[in-house]
């Protein structure tokens, strides 16, 4: 088990479980937003980061050297920094750290956990698997330190990475897939509103014809209620490894009718907020510092504002003229990077997009 996790109040809270070095206990965030990190973050700053992090034990007394109160604090200050920001990264972390100090203690203990969490760990690490660190023959005399000339410690962190990236890019796939093919079913197929699992439902059924097996709902997940920060009671799922949480969050968020849509102008991935129709994200694009979600209220600009949005933008004199002396339902459309003016005479003035247009 990585963790256990509840939903309570629209967000996705982490339960109390003193890890052995790091705790991410009684920490909650808005539910969707961990998963929609996880899909967006880059591989290069996986790989270089835990490279880094892999490239801390290129010593031959790093064996020893982790079990320094100094080394413990500072993994558990950066598990911290790390909770706070990406918390499927954080359990990244929590892997390979959990790792390292099984190895220290005893390879194959250490490779045998992490197949549990990570397929393949086996094979990639047998060429380390049967060795073991020299004890000393009496505990009343001192012997010289041993020298681990091969650095196995980091050889076998250097393994761990590169299963983890692996591991990460597979996962990030997978869930970019059911993304994909949630937004193609919301728009096809006709689901009454209120029922939102019933797209669970067509997901896996598509997972059934594919694969052979669900994605989501074969190995279901124990339940157990404990007691939280602050205290009460709560139902608590239990979380074997990462994909797990990406199942838990992913039905979570379909059951709170939490959809991550694809902004349609920078096609990056986002959650709507305040409004469920929403098509753009409000990250930030070009160089002029505005927001994707600022586009469409460029319509309703004052007259100076849209001069300085048109230099920055590049829009021909022509097309703002489209937008300076817009009558009601002309304007301009944008299209990724292309701008196109449009008059529609046949605007209907009663409806929802019209009011908010002009307003
Ligand atoms: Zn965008």
């Amino acid at each position: 088990m990585i963790a256990s996790v509840y939903i309570k109040n629209g967000n996705i809270h982490f339960y109390n479980e003193n890890r052995r070095f790091t705790d991410i206990g009684g920490i909650a965030y808005e539910l969707g937003r961990p998963l929609l990190d996880f899909i967006c973050y880059e591989h290069d700053r996986f790989d270089e980061a835990f490279t880094l992090y892999a490239e801390a034990f290129e010593n031959e007394f790093a064996y020893t050297a982790v079990r320094e109160p100094e080394f413990i604090s500072s993994v558990k200050e950066s598990a911290r920094n790390m909770q706070q920001r990406e918390v499927y990264i954080y359990f990244y972390h929590q892997m390979l750290m959990e790792f390292i100090y099984d190895f220290v203690d005893s390879p194959r203990t250490a490779i045998e956990r992490l197949e549990k969490l990570l397929s393949g760990a086996y094979d990639r690490l047998s060429w380390t698997v049967d060795f073991e660190w020299p004890v000393p023959v009496s505990p009343f005399v001192q012997v010289a330190l041993y020298a681990d000339k091969e650095k196995r410690l980091f050889r076998a962190a250097m393994d761990v990475v590169a299963l983890m990236s692996e591991d990460l890019k597979a996962a990030q796939s997978a869930v970019i897939y059911e993304i994909e093919l949630l937004l193609a079913l919301r728009e096809q197929v006709d689901i009454p509103i209120n029922s939102p699992m019933e797209y669970l439902y067509q997901l896996e059924a598509n997972n059934k014809i594919r694969s052979g097996h669900y994605f989501f709902l074969d190995n279901p997940f124990r339940v157990f209620y404990g007691v939280t920060k602050p205290p009460e009671i709560a139902e608590l799922y239990e979380i074997n490894m990462i994909k797990d949480l990406i199942r838990f969050e992913f039905m979570k968020m379909i059951e709170h009718d939490i959809f991550i849509k694809k902004c349609k102008n920078c096609e990056r991935y986002f959650i709507p907020r305040g409004r469920a129709d929403a098509e753009y994200c409000s990250r930030i694009f070009g160089e002029n510092g505005r927001k994707c979600s600022d586009f469409i209220y460029m319509l309703n600009q004052a007259a100076c504002d849209r001069q300085i949005l048109a230099k920055q933008l590049g829009i021909s004199p022509h097309q703002l003229s489209y937008v300076t002396h817009a009558n009601s339902g002309e304007g301009l459309l944008f299209f990724g990077d292309t701008i196109i003016p449009f008059v529609d005479r046949g605007f209907d003035k009663n409806g929802e997009i019209y009011q908010l247009l002009n307003t």
